[in-house]
C-alpha cells in the first residue's frame, strides 16, 4: 500500500526517468508530492459566453466543436484553428506547433482526433483580436463527453505548478492530483496540540493541503496556506527549543570567576570607552559564562560597531581562570588582524598568543610547537581560520570558541569547532543584522545579543552614485590629506580568470594615469595568503594608499584612515554585500565616501543605489534585500543547510513564527523529552524534519 513516505517511482505511469525528473524539483516521495504547493493559481470559476468575452482577457469558455482549418508557416510553424460554437456566438480556437519540415507528419493529428465535430470543450487560454477576428490561444482544455458532463479541472479554481522541460504542467497537476485523492487524507495533524492563533481557521493538516492546491476561492487558499505554515512553524519552533534545552541541560565542566587581573589591564589599554550596547553586550556574555550551563550566544552588530573588543573580553575573562579559547576567522587577513589586536592589548602580559592559519601551520618546525602547545594547555588564546577544526588540533582545557563572521561558516565546520571542546561556551558574531522574525527562526537555538549604535563620533559615510572621473578626482584629493583609498572589482567567482584579468590590467593601468603619484597595491583572491597578508598589511601601515581589490576584503578588515572607496560596475553586488563592502570605510571619527559606478539600465539595481544612498541602517537594508531577494536566497547567504518552508513565509507569516515561538516553548516545557502520548506526533515530524539539520536535537 502507498503511504506518504513511498518514493514516486512505485506511482504508476511514473518510471526512472520521470522520477528522476521529479527528484530535480526536490520531490522524491509522496509526501514531498502532496507538499508540492502552486505557485499561483488560475480563476476558472467563471465560464464566460464568447460573445462577452474581450481581448486581452484570460479566460474559459466552453462551447462545441466545429471545423477545423490548418495552416502552415514559414519555418515550420504550424497554426490550427478550430471553430468553437456557444448557444450564440463563434469564436476560434487557436494552437500553435513547430514542426521539422523535412518530415511529413500530421502534427495536429491528435488535437484534431481530440476535438472531433459535435464535442464539448471547455477552454482556457488568451484571446486576441486580429483583422477583426476573434480567437483565444488555447492553454488549457478539457473535452467532456455530454453539455452536462462535470469537468476536472474547469468552473474551479486551478493549481499552476512550477513545471519543467520534462515535466509539464498537466502532467503534474494530474498527478499531484492523484496523490491527493489515494494519499492526501493520511497527512499527519496537529492542530488539536496548538491553540487557536488570530484568524487562522483550526484545519486538519490533511484537510489544508487539500485545500491549498484546490480551493474554492483565493481568500481560502491563503487561509489554508497559513493554517499549514502554523503547523510547519509550530514544527520548527518545538525543534528550536528542545536543541536550547538540550544545550543547557547538562551542566559545563568550566567555572569562571571574575579576577580582574586581565581585564582591568585590557580596559585601561584601549583607546575609547565601551558604548552602552558593548557594555551591556559584555555583561549578558559574563553573566551566560558564569553560568552553570554552557553559554550559546549570538552576538549581531552591524559593521563597525566594534564586536571584536566584546569578543575579546570574553576571551580574556577565560584566560583569566586559565582555560583555553579560540577565535576563527572566515580568512587569513582577518585572523591576523585579530592576532595583531589581541597581542596589541596584551603587549607586557605573558599570556601566550598563537596565529594558527594553514600558512602558518605549514612550516613544519613550527606546527610542532603550536600543536604540543595547544595540547599541553600552555598557548592560551589560539587564532586562526578553517584550520583550528582540522582532526589534528587537539586542545587541553577549551572552554569558549567565538566564531567570527559565522554565517561565512557552515553548520557542519561550526559543529567540528565546537567539536574540540567538552562542554563549550559558543560566542558566534555576525554583521548580517536581519529582521527579527528571520533572527528568530534562523537563530532561534541561540540567545541573542545585538549592538545597535555604533561608537561615538562616528559619521555616516556619504554614499554617491557617479561616475568614475569624479569618483577619481575626489579620491585624489582625500589621498593629499593623507587618507586612504579602497576600488572594488567584483569578482564575483574569484577564479573566473577573464574577470581577474582585467582587474589587474585595470590596477595597472590606474597606478600609471590616475594615481600615479600614489602608492597602489592589488589585492585579488587568487594570490597566496602571505602575498595577500603582505599587501593588507602594507595597506593598513599606510605603506600603501590604494588598494585595488576584489572582493576578499568583503569583511572585517579595520583601516581607519581608509575614507574613500570607489565600487566599479556596483549593480552586480546586491545590497549586503554593498553594505558589508562600505563597511570598511567609515571607521574613524574623519567623513568618508562611498562611490558607486555601475549600469543602471535595471529597475533592480537602481532600487539597489538608491536604498545605498539612502540609508546606513544595516537592518533596514536586510529588509530591503528580503524584499528585492526573496528569503530563500538571503537565507542561503546567512546560513547553509537551513530548512526551506513548504508553505510557510518568513515575511507575511511572521506574527505566526513569534506566536509558535511561544506555543511550542509550553509544550516542551511540560513535556521536555516528547515523551507523551499526544505528542507523538509532533516528535516524529521534528525527528523527519529536522534530525540531520539541527544536531543538537536529541530525540527519537
Ligand atoms: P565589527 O563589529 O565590524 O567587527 P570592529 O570590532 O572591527 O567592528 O570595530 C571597528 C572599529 O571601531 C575598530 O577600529 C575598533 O577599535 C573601534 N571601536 C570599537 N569600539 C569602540 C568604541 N567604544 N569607541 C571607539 N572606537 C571603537
Ligand atoms: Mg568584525
Amino acid at each position: 500500500m502507498l503511504t506518504l513516505d513511498s518514493e514516486v517511482q512505485y506511482l504508476k505511469g511514473i518510471g526512472p526517468r520521470r522520477s528522476r525528473a521529479f527528484a530535480k524539483l526536490g520531490i522524491k516521495t509522496l509526501e514531498d508530492m502532496v507538499t508540492f504547493f502552486p505557485v499561483q493559481y488560475q480563476d476558472r470559476t467563471n465560464v464566460i459566453s464568447i460573445k462577452d468575452i474581450c481581448e486581452q482577457l484570460q479566460g474559459c469558455i466552453f462551447g462545441r466543436v466545429g471545423k477545423n482549418y490548418e495552416r502552415v508557416f514559414s519555418q515550420g510553424l504550424c497554426l490550427l484553428d478550430i471553430e468553437i460554437f456557444d448557444d450564440v456566438s463563434m469564436l476560434h480556437a487557436r494552437f500553435f506547433r513547430k514542426k521539422n519540415p523535412y518530415f511529413n507528419i500530421d502534427i495536429f493529428a491528435a488535437l484534431k482526433k481530440s476535438f472531433a465535430i459535435g464535442a464539448f470543450v471547455y477552454i482556457y487560454g488568451d484571446v486576441k483580436i486580429e483583422r477583426g477576428i476573434k480567437f483565444i490561444v488555447v492553454n488549457d482544455y478539457e473535452i467532456v463527453k455530454n453539455y452536462n458532463d462535470k469537468s476536472l479541472s474547469f468552473n474551479k479554481i486551478i493549481p499552476v505548478y512550477s513545471a519543467t522541460e520534462e515535466l509539464n504542467q498537466k502532467f503534474i497537476r494530474n498527478t499531484v492530483k492523484n496523490v491527493l485523492d489515494t494519499t492526501g487524507g493520511l497527512y499527519p495533524d496537529m492542530s488539536n496540540l496548538i491553540p487557536d492563533f488570530k484568524s487562522i481557521p483550526k484545519l486538519k493538516s490533511s484537510f489544508a493541503v487539500q485545500k491549498i492546491h484546490y480551493p474554492d476561492t483565493l481568500e481560502e487558499a491563503e487561509n489554508a496556506r497559513r493554517a499549514f505554515a502554523l503547523q510547519e512553524f509550530f514544527v520548527l519552533e518545538s525543534a528550536l527549543s528542545l536543541s536550547r534545552n538540550n544545550v543547557k541541560k547538562n551542566p559545563k565542566i568550566q567555572r569562571y570567576k571574575i579576577r580582574k587581573t586581565l581585564l582591568t589591564a585590557f580596559k585601561n589599554n584601549l583607546k575609547f570607552e565601551f558604548t552602552k550596547d558593548q557594555r551591556k553586550a559584555i555583561n549578558e556574555i559574563f553573566f551566560d559564562m558564569q553560568s552553570i550551563y554552557p553559554m550559546n550566544r549570538m552576538l549581531m552588530g552591524d559593521v563597525g560597531s566594534g564586536k571584536t573588543v566584546v569578543a575579546l573580553s570574553a576571551v580574556l575573562f577565560v584566560v583569566e581562570n586559565r582555560y583555553q579559547t579560540m577565535i576563527i576567522a572566515p580568512t587569513e587577513i582577518l585572523a591576523e588582524q585579530h592576532y595583531l589586536t589581541v597581542s596589541n592589548i596584551l603587549a607586557g602580559l605573558d599570556i601566550k598568543t598563537v596565529l594558527a592559519t594553514s600558512s602558518e601551520l605549514k612550516k613544519k618546525s613550527e606546527r610542532e610547537k603550536i600543536l604540543a602547545g595547544f595540547e599541553n594547555g600552555d598557548i592560551k588564546i589560539a587564532i586562526g581560520t578553517h584550520s583550528l577544526i582540522e582532526e589534528r588540533i587537539k586542545f587541553k582545557n577549551l572552554s569558549l570558541v567565538v566564531v567570527d563572521e559565522q554565517h561565512r561558516f557552515g553548520v557542519m565546520q561550526k559543529l567540528a569547532a565546537l567539536g574540540k571542546a567538552q562542554s563549550p561556551d559558543i560566542l558566534m558574531m555576525t554583521a548580517t543584522p536581519i529582521p527579527r522574525s528571520l533572527a528568530m527562526t534562523i537563530y532561534g537555538e541561540m540567545d541573542m545579543t545585538t549592538i545597535m549604535q555604533l561608537p561615538p563620533g562616528r559619521i555616516p559615510v556619504k554614499t554617491y552614485s557617479s561616475n568614475e572621473q569624479t569618483a577619481y578626482k575626489n579620491a585624489i584629493a582625500e589621498l593629499k590629506k593623507g587618507n586612504q583609498v579602497y576600488i572594488v572589482y567584483p569578482l564575483i567567482d574569484e577564479s573566473d580568470k577573464l574577470a581577474l584579468k582585467s582587474a589587474v590590467q585595470e590596477s595597472e593601468r590606474l597606478s600609471q594615469t590616475w594615481f600615479k603619484d600614489f602608492k597602489v597595491g592589488l589585492l585579488h583572491g587568487k594570490m597566496k595568503p602571505s602575498q595577500k597578508n603582505d599587501t593588507m598589511k602594507k595597506f593598513k601601515n599606510k605603506n600603501l594608499d590604494v588598494l585595488i581589490s576584489t572582493t576578499v576584503i568583503e569583511v572585517g578588515i579595520d583601516v581607519p584612515d581608509a575614507t574613500i572607496m570607489i565600487i566599479q560596475n556596483a549593480e552586480r553586488f546586491g545590497l549586503s554585500a554593498l553594505h558589508q563592502l562600505r563597511g570598511r570605510i567609515g571607521r574613524s571619527s574623519k567623513q568618508s565616501y562611498l562611490y558607486l559606478i555601475g549600469n543602471l539600465k535595471s529597475v533592480n539595481a537602481r532600487r539597489r543605489f538608491s536604498i545605498m544612498i539612502s540609508t546606513n541602517n544595516g537592518f533596514k537594508i536586510a529588509e530591503e534585500d528580503l524584499k528585492l531577494r526573496g528569503p530563500g536566497e538571503l537565507i542561503g547567504t546567512i546560513q547553509h543547510g537551513f530548512p526551506e518552508f513548504k508553505a510557510g513565509d518568513l515575511i507575511k507569516d511572521a506574527d505566526i513564527i513569534e506566536f509558535t515561538k511561544n506555543s511550542a516553548e509550553k509544550v516542551i516545557a511540560d513535556d521536555p523529552n516528547l515523551s507523551k502520548d499526544k505528542n507523538n506526533i509532533l516528535r516524529k515530524l521534528i525527528h523527519k524534519r529536522f534530525s540531520d539539520k539541527i544536531k543538537l536535537i536529541n530525540v527519537g
